[in-house]
C-alpha cells in the first residue's frame, strides 16, 4: 500500500472491502459441535433503491456487534436480504409500465452496492429476496403447515373498495379523505371472503412468554402486552323483551371487566354489524339505523375508536331486561363498538365508564351511580365517570362490598342463575392475511367445486407468480384476470378447478426469514431442523421501533406454530433486541406559509430566512425525510469522509436506543480523530515500531515485566491500555454504549500520543496493537490499514487468518490499573491550589506531613504553622491559616 502519510480513505476502503469479499471473511462457518455460536441479526430492508440515514445506523450497530463478537472468537452469522414484495413495486408497475421484478431486482442490486461501501461484514451467500421463488416457495410451504394445524382459515372481512376503478384497496392507497390514491373516488367498504392465520390460538402463550425476552427493552415488552390485551371480566346476558315487555328467547352477551357495576347499567349497544340489528329494530327506527349502519360503514377502525371523536349512536327501538335488577333498558348502536371484538355488544354504565358518560350526556340517557369511592359521600359527576373501584350502593343484595368482592359475588350469582359467566378476554384477533395485490406472495390452494379447499400438493411448490401480467390499476387484482393463471384441473378429483388468486400479506413473508439465513441454499425444506436449532435464537435483532409491534408479534407466533409442528425447539426467536433511535436532520421551517426550505438555501444558519420572502424561519431537529429537505446522502458522506468516519460519528453522536442529531460539525470531528491516529501510527513507523512476530502481544509483554520495572510514561500507557480494554469489552456487552467505546478510544489515542514517545519499543507496540484491535469493529478500514502498514501481518499472508479481524480481543492486565502513586489536592483555606502525586497507600498522618513539606504550602503559607489540617484520603488536603 502506499507509503503516504496522509490519511485518505477513498484510496482504502474499496480495496479492502473486495479483499474481504474475495477472501471469504465474512462467510458464516461450518459450526462443529462445542461451537460458540453467534447470530447477529438488521431487520431486512424494503429494496426502495435508497440507502437512507436510519438504515446506515441501524447496520452499522450490527455490523459492530458481528465483528466484536468475531473477534471474541465466536462463530458468526450475520446475514442481509429483502423484504421484496409490496404495494411500491405494484404501484411503480401501475404508473409506469414497469415489470415489478425487474424494478425490484434492480433496486435489490443498487442498495447491495450502497451497504457494501460501508464496510459491512455481511456474508451475501445467504442473501434471501422474499419476492424470488427459491424463496416464496417456503412461505408457501410453510402456509400449508398452518393450514394442515388448524390455524388457516377463511371468513368475510371488509376491505377498501374503489367503485371506479373496480378494485380493492389496500390501506396504503387510501388518503386522509377516505379517497383512492389513483381515482380519487370515496372509498367504500366491501365484504370479500378472505384468509386469516388463527394468531388467537396462541394468545396466551404470547403474553406469557414475553416474561422470557429479557434482552429486550421494556417499552417493546409493554406494547406488544397491550397489543395482546388480555383482560379477566365476566360475559353476561341481558334478555330481549318484545314490545309488551315480555321476555323472548333471544339474549344478548356483553363482555364487561366491570360486572361490580351491572346494576348501573342504562342501556345496552350492539355493533352496527351484530347480527342482531336487522332482526331487533323497530319499524319506527328503520329509517334512522339504516342510514346510520351506512354512515358507519364509510369509518375505519381507527375514526370509530379514536379517543377524541365523538361517539355516534341511535336508538333500535327494542329493550333489554337487566339480568340483575330486572330492569328494562333500550338497545343502541354506536360506532365506538367493533362486531370483531369480544361479543360485538356492551353495557352502557355512564355512572363509571368515561366513554359512556360522554354518550349518556349527549343522548339524555341516565346515569345511575352504583359505586362510591370508599370512605366517602356520592360522586359528584362533573368532571365526568367515576371509574375507580369503590363500594357498592343501589346494588340490592351486593349493597356494601368492594368492587373487587363484588365482580367475584355478581359473576358467581350470574353463574348460578344461568346470565353469564366468568371470561377471559383478549384484544388481539385473528390475522388478516388475504391481499388482493399481485406483487405477494400466492396462496397454495386451489378452489373445487366438488372437493372444496384444495392445498397445492408440496411438490408442485412454488406456485409462481405469472410475469406476464397487465397492469392498469383496475378491474380487480391481475391474478384474477389472467385466466391461463387462474383456471387448473383440482389436485384431487381432477375436475375443472380455480386457484386462489389472493396473495399474502408481507408480514408473512417477513415472519420466518431469519429462520431461512440458517440453511439459505436448502431445495428441500425451508431450513433443516439441525441447522435452526444450531444458529437460533437470533443472539441480538436490531431494527426500528416501528416493527415493535406487528412484525415481532407474528415472527414469535410463527416461532411457537413451527415449534409445535416439531420443525424447530425453540420458544422464542429473538433472545436480546436493541431498537436503534432515529437519525434526524437539521430542519429549516417558514412558521407563516408552513415550508420547510432546504438547509443549502439558509445563507446565514445563525440568522435563517427564508430565501423568497425574508421571514425569520423555525429551526429544529426532525426525522430525516425527502419533504423536509433535512436529509443527507450516505452516498454523499462517505465521498467526503470515507465509511469509516461516517460509522464513528453514528456510533459517537448518541447511545443506540437514543435519537441522534445529524451534525456536520461533528462528522468532520470524527474524521480528524481518524486522522490523528492515523499519524500516531505513522510516527511509531517512523521510529521503527513493527507489530511483526507478535511483538507486543501478550507473550512479550509478561517477558518484558519479568524482566524490570516500568518508567512513570510506561506506567501511564499501560495503564490507559487497560482502562480502555476494560471499559470497551464493557461498553460492548449487554446494554451496548457504543458513544462512550468511542469516547476511551479517544482517550487511549490521546494517552499515547503523551506517552508512546517514552515507553520501550514492547510497551509501545502493546498499545499500538491494542488501539487498532479496540478500533476494527468500528473503523474496520483504517484498523485494517494500520495493521498492515505496522506489520502486524505481511501483505504475502493470507487475508483470512492474518487479518486484524481475525485476532483475538485483547484482555485487560488488572495489575497495570494499580496506580503506585495518586495525586492529592491541596487546597488553603478551602481553595485548590495544587496537586502533589503522593503514594496510593499513604496514611493520614503522612498525607499531612507531605501537604506541610510540599512548595504548595511554603508559598501560601508563607511559613507560618496552619491552625487547622482536614484530610480527606484519596482526595485532598485542606491547611487553613
Ligand atoms: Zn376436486
Amino acid at each position: 500500500m502506499s507509503e503516504s502519510s496522509r490519511y485518505q480513505p477513498q484510496a482504502i476502503e474499496t480495496g479492502w472491502q473486495r479483499a474481504w469479499q474475495d477472501n471469504g471473511l465474512h462467510d458464516t462457518p461450518e459450526l462443529k459441535p462445542g461451537d460458540d455460536a453467534f447470530y447477529a441479526l438488521s431487520m431486512f430492508p424494503y429494496p426502495s433503491g435508497n440507502l437512507h440515514m436510519g438504515h446506515v445506523r441501524n447496520y452499522v450497530i450490527t455490523d459492530v456487534v458481528a465483528r466484536v463478537q468475531r473477534l471474541r472468537g465466536k462463530q458468526v452469522l450475520h446475514p442481509m436480504g429483502w423484504d421484496a414484495f409490496g404495494l411500491p413495486a405494484e404501484n411503480t408497475a401501475i404508473e409506469r409500465g414497469v415489470d415489478p421484478g425487474g424494478w425490484t431486482d434492480q433496486n435489490i442490486a443498487s442498495m447491495r452496492e450502497q451497504l457494501n461501501q460501508l464496510g459491512l461484514s455481511i456474508d451475501w451467500q445467504r442473501e434471501v429476496a422474499t419476492c424470488h421463488a427459491d424463496y416464496y416457495r417456503w412461505t408457501q410451504w410453510l402456509f400449508l403447515q398452518f393450514l394442515d394445524s388448524g390455524l388457516a382459515y377463511q371468513k368475510d372481512a371488509t376491505v377498501n373498495w374503489d367503485p371506479i376503478d373496480q378494485t380493492v384497496l389496500a390501506n396504503e392507497q387510501v388518503d386522509s379523505e377516505g379517497r383512492s390514491w389513483r381515482s380519487g373516488a370515496l372509498v367504500e367498504k366491501r365484504k370479500l371472503r378472505q384468509w386469516f392465520l388463527k394468531i388467537t390460538d396462541y394468545a396466551q402463550q404470547l403474553l406469557d412468554d414475553l416474561s422470557k425476552l429479557e434482552g429486550w427493552p421494556e417499552r417493546v415488552r409493554t406494547m406488544q402486552a397491550n397489543w395482546i390485551g388480555r383482560s379477566t371480566g365476566a360475559e353476561l346476558q341481558f334478555t330481549v323483551v318484545d314490545a309488551a315487555g315480555n321476555d323472548t328467547a333471544e339474549r344478548i352477551t356483553v363482555f364487561t371487566t366491570r360486572p361490580d357495576t351491572i346494576f348501573g347499567a342504562s342501556y345496552v349497544v350492539l355493533a352496527p354489524e351484530h347480527p342482531l340489528v336487522a332482526q331487533l329494530t323497530t319499524a319506527e327506527q328503520e329509517i334512522a339505523v339504516e342510514a346510520f349502519c351506512d354512515l358507519v360503514s364509510r369509518q375505519s377502525e381507527q375514526e370509530r375508536t379514536a379517543e377524541d371523536k365523538p361517539k355516534r349512536g341511535v336508538p333500535i327501538g327494542a329493550q333489554v331486561r337487566n339480568p340483575a335488577n330486572g330492569e328494562l333498558i333500550p338497545i343502541w348502536i354506536a360506532d365506538y363498538v367493533l362486531a370483531e371484538y369480544g361479543t360485538g355488544a356492551v353495557m352502557g354504565v355512564p355512572a363509571h365508564d368515561q366513554r359512556d358518560f360522554l354518550f349518556a350526556r349527549q343522548y339524555e340517557l341516565p346515569v345511575q351511580q352504583v359505586i362510591i369511592p370508599e370512605g366517602s359521600d356520592e360522586h359528584a359527576f362533573e368532571g365526568g365517570a367515576w371509574t375507580e373501584a369503590g363500594v357498592l350502593i343501589h346494588s340490592g343484595r351486593f349493597d356494601g362490598l368492594p368492587s373487587g368482592e363484588a365482580k367475584q359475588a355478581i359473576t358467581a350469582a350470574a353463574e348460578a342463575e344461568g346470565w353469564g359467566r366468568e371470561k377471559v378476554q383478549f384484544r388481539l384477533r385473528d390475522w388478516l392475511i388475504s391481499r388482493q395485490r399481485y406483487w405477494g406472495c400466492p396462496i397454495p390452494v386451489i378452489h373445487c367445486d366438488s372437493c372444496g379447499v384444495v392445498p397445492v400438493p408440496a411438490d408442485q411448490l412454488p406456485v409462481e407468480l405469472p410475469r406476464d401480467v397487465a397492469f392498469s390499476g383496475k378491474g380487480g387484482s391481475p391474478l384474477a384476470q389472467l385466466e391461463s393463471w387462474v383456471n387448473v384441473s383440482c389436485p384431487c378429483c381432477g375436475k375443472p378447478a380455480k386457484r386462489e388468486t389472493d396473495t399474502m400479506d408481507t408480514f408473512m413473508c417477513s415472519s420466518w426469514y431469519y429462520l431461512r439465513y440458517s440453511d439459505a441454499k436448502n431445495t428441500n425444506l425451508p431450513f433443516s431442523t439441525e441447522a435452526v436449532n444450531s444458529w437460533l435464537p437470533v443472539d441480538q435483532y436490531v431494527g426500528g421501533i416501528e416493527h415493535a409491534i406487528l412484525h415481532l408479534l407474528y415472527s414469535r407466533f410463527f416461532t411457537k406454530v413451527l415449534r409445535d409442528r416439531g420443525l424447530l425447539s425453540f420458544d422464542e426467536p429473538f433472545q436480546r433486541l436493541l431498537t436503534q433511535g432515529m437519525v434526524q436532520g437539521i430542519t429549516y421551517k417558514n412558521p407563516h406559509t408552513g415550508k420547510y426550505i432546504a438547509p443549502a438555501d439558509v445563507a446565514d444558519p445563525t440568522d435563517p430566512r427564508d430565501p423568497a420572502t425574508g421571514d425569520v424561519l423555525e429551526t429544529f431537529y426532525e426525522k430525516m425525510s425527502k419533504s423536509k429537505y433535512n436529509g443527507v446522502d450516505p452516498a454523499v458522506v462517505i465521498d467526503k469522509y470515507g465509511a469509516d468516519t461516517a460509522r464513528m460519528f453514528i456510533l459517537f453522536k448518541a447511545p443506540p436506543e437514543k435519537d441522534l442529531e445529524w451534525e456536520d460539525a461533528d462528522v468532520e470531528g470524527q474524521f480528524r480523530f481518524l486522522q490523528r491516529i492515523w499519524r500516531l501510527v505513522d510516527g511509531a513507523c517512523e521510529r521503527g515500531l513493527s507489530l511483526a512476530a507478535d511483538a507486543g502481544a501478550p507473550e512479550a509483554v509478561t517477558l518484558a515485566l519479568a524482566a524490570g520495572s516500568l518508567n512513570p510514561a510506561e506506567q501511564e500507557l499501560r495503564r490507559a491500555v487497560h482502562t480502555a480494554i476494560t471499559k470497551i469489552s464493557d461498553d460492548l456487552d449487554g446494554d451496548y454504549q457504543f458513544n462512550t467505546a468511542v469516547s476511551e478510544l479517544m482517550k487511549l489515542s490521546n494517552a499515547m500520543a503523551s506517552h508512546l514517545e517514552g515507553s520501550a519499543d514492547v510497551f509501545a507496540c502493546e498499545a499500538l496493537r491494542t488501539l487498532l484491535i479496540l478500533l476494527a469493529p468500528f473503523a474496520p478500514h483504517l484498523a485494517e490499514e494500520l495493521w498492515l502498514k505496522l506489520g502486524g501481518r505481511k501483505a504475502s499472508d493470507a487475508l483470512a487468518s492474518s487479518s486484524i479481524h481475525a485476532q483475538r480481543w485483547p484482555s485487560a492486565d488488572a495489575t497495570a490499573l494499580v496506580r503506585d502513586t495518586v495525586p492529592l489536592v491541596i487546597q488553603i483555606k478551602g481553595k485548590v491550589r495544587g496537586n502533589l502525586e503522593v503514594p496510593a497507600d499513604a496514611d493520614k498522618a503522612t498525607l499531612e506531613k507531605l501537604a506541610l513539606e510540599s512548595d504548595i504550602a511554603a508559598k501560601w503559607l508563607e511559613g507560618k504553622a496552619p491552625s487547622r489540617v482536614i484530610v480527606v484520603p484519596g482526595k485532598l488536603v485542606n491547611l487553613v491559616p
